[in-house]
């Protein structure tokens, strides 16, 4: 997955409890390693590496089912999240290592290669694939929470009676730990100078329980293209890389759900974005938004219920 993964898990029995960390980095080892677009094997590069031919490529159901998820939040956020943005995410790794904005041409070209019209699904024979050469998925705005959610479930019915999986910024609190009401989490400064550890906001923690939150920010992956920073996540629509985001943190039931909508609403921005967020069931967002050299904080409007005092 690329980021370092900590689990903390309750249960009745030591021996149970075991079982499920075992049980829970099994699921994340298993599915990492098929869903990741770096993993030259993985069942996403084959996929990748077959695109434009035939036939489709046999993958695990698991990816079927993200890429479903993916194409649902694609919809819902008209367009705004895609896991078929693979070519404009490569150019501009490509850009940053010259440290220059890509050529017309180029950004043209990348741009004619996403979109979900190309993604083929066929769910119940566990096969996919894309339609013209060059295209590529990347599940790196939503893989993470999905990995999250399975590992969830695999601990559950492991026994665990409570249960932290953190996947840097990608986290499910389930139940409650022994004598505590809530899982507490921090929320990243975005301002604040990143360390090995990074700044917490000082007045902030998010109280938790059978909830999942992800934040998306641009203070750890960033590109910098003549002399302007700019975010890892890219506008589908315009080939854009987003500017000026500073972080969306997203609480929802799922974590597959709180990690591709804090990827959509970097896109959308503050507007847009809280009202996808406003439109939703049970989905709360804190958008951290950089606005005339100042941090704004915007909140949905049942955000307030998670937020404690820091004590
Ligand atoms: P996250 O940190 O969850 O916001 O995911 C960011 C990652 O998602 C990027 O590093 C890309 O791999 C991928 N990505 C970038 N732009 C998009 C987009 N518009 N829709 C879906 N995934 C994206
Ligand atoms: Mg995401």
């Amino acid at each position: 997955m690329g980021t370092l993964v900590t689990v903390t898990v309750w249960a009745e029995a030591a021996s149970q409890a075991d079982g499920a960390l075992t049980d829970g980095f099994g699921t994340i080892e298993r599915l990492s390693a098929r869903l990741s677009h770096r993993a030259p094997h993985s069942d996403v590069s084959r996929v990748n590496a077959a695109a434009g031919h035939r036939p489709p490529v046999t993958v695990c159901p698991e990816l079927c089912e993200l890429l479903e998820a993916g194409r649902r939040f694609g919809a819902l956020s008209d367009g705004a999240f895609d896991v078929t943005v693979g070519p404009l995410v490569a150019l501009y790794a490509r850009a940053s290592r010259v440290g220059r904005f890509p050529a017309d041409a180029e950004l043209a070209h990348a741009r004619s290669l996403v979109g979900w019209g190309g993604l083929k699904i066929e769910s119940g024979a566990n096969r996919v694939r894309l339609s013209r050469q060059d295209m590529a998925l990347d599940l790196g705005g939503i893989a993470k929470g999905y990995i999250v959610d399975r590992a969830v479930e695999a601990m559950r019915r492991a026994g665990a009676t409570a249960a932290l999986v953190d996947a840097g910024g990608d986290i499910y609190g389930l139940g409650t730990p022994p004598r505590r009401d809530c899982w507490r989490i921090a929320v990243r400064d975005p301002a604040a100078p990143s360390g090995p550890t990074g700044a917490v906001l000082p007045d902030l923690v998010l109280s938790l329980i059978d909830r999942a939150v992800a934040t998306s920010g641009d203070y750890e992956r960033f590109v910098t293209l003549d002399g302007k920073r700019y975010s890892h996540i890219v506008d589908p629509r315009s080939g854009r890389p987003v500017a000026h985001m500073a972080s969306v943190t997203v609480i929802a039931e799922q974590c597959t759900e709180a990690d591709a909508l804090a990827t959509a609403v970097s896109v959308l921005g503050p507007d847009k974005g809280l009202a996808l967020i406003e439109s939703l069931p049970n989905v709360e967002a804190l958008i951290l938004h950089k606005a005339g050299g100042r941090l704004r904080r915007i909140r949905s409007s049942g955000f307030a219920q998670y937020e404690r005092a820091r004590a």
